[in-house]
């Protein structure tokens, strides 16, 4: 496994700050500033962060930049279809070579995370400024690292309530509890292809959810995680006819090629 820093790209569709006065107020420059100082702060040297917008040309993730990417996050919510597909498609392949994704909140309905999932994704939801409890139920995880509680609660937040039209995570981390009564799978992992994919659900944007310490920590815990896997081995992805065999096959077949 590399020890160079991970190098993390993180995305932003960067529109409600710029419409919203509550938004713009909480962060003035962008909420991808605010989540890639948080980053910083708890992984150092760790890492290097870059950020890219929906704006820039290919939202910022050209070629290159997701070559040079170990881990994307995304916050996605209000501009979801104005993604473009091919860079979906480059996204997505990149993670089946192994480049982490951390995605966040609205980013359930993003179209990479529909994609990666293959499901609706859909949940139910309520703006009420509500306390959220976030039930740590895998302590050991590496995610869960530096929490000093069973839980640690947000004051005010929007509600995500089940059910949330997911595969099975193959990790369960969070289980949310909300004032008004529902719940919700807020931490969650899925390994696709060479790839890992950590979705984590506060960060809702009328709410300073990501200027709380442990959504910061926790957000940190994910990206390192899911950059984990980075490793040299090879993955293949264009499903090879392996002939000839690695060792030799007694069998005389015959194959009619014009079946494959
Ligand atoms: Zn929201």
């Amino acid at each position: 496994m590399s020890t160079s820093p991970i190098r993390v790209t993180v995305w932003h569709e960067y529109v409600h700050e710029k419409k919203n006065a509550v938004v713009g107020k909480l962060y003035p420059d962008g909420m991808h500033t605010v989540m890639a100082e948080a980053i910083r702060e708890h992984l150092g040297d760790n890492v290097v962060v870059r950020t890219a917008t929906l704006q820039e040309p290919e939202h910022g993730l050209t070629e290159q930049v997701l070559a040079e990417t170990d881990v994307l996050t995304w916050w996605g919510h209000a501009a979801h279809a104005e993604v473009d597909d091919e860079i979906v498609d480059r996204v997505h392949q990149r993670v089946l070579e192994g480049m982490g994704l951390v995605v966040l909140h609205s980013g359930h309905y993003s179209k990479i995370f529909k994609k990666l999932l293959g499901t609706t994704c859909s949940l139910r939801w309520r703006e009420a400024a509500e306390i959220e409890r976030l039930w740590c139920i895998m302590p050991g995880h590496p995610i869960a690292d530096g929490l000093t509680d069973e839980f640690f609660q947000l004051e005010q937040t929007e509600m995500y309530g089940e059910f949330f039209d997911i595969p099975e995570p193959d990790e369960l981390i969070f289980v949310s509890w909300f004032e008004g009564g529902e719940i919700f799978r807020s931490g969650c992992t899925w390994n696709r292809g060479k790839g890992k994919i950590f979705y984590f659900r506060p960060g809702h944007e009328t709410f300073p959810i990501y200027y709380d310490a442990n959504v910061r920590r926790v957000l940190a815990n994910g990206v390192k995680h899911v950059a984990s896997q980075r490793s040299s081995a090879p993955v293949r992805l264009n499903a090879p006819c392996i002939d000839p065999p690695l060792s030799p096959i007694a069998a005389d077949h015959q194959v009619d090629q014009s079946l494959h």
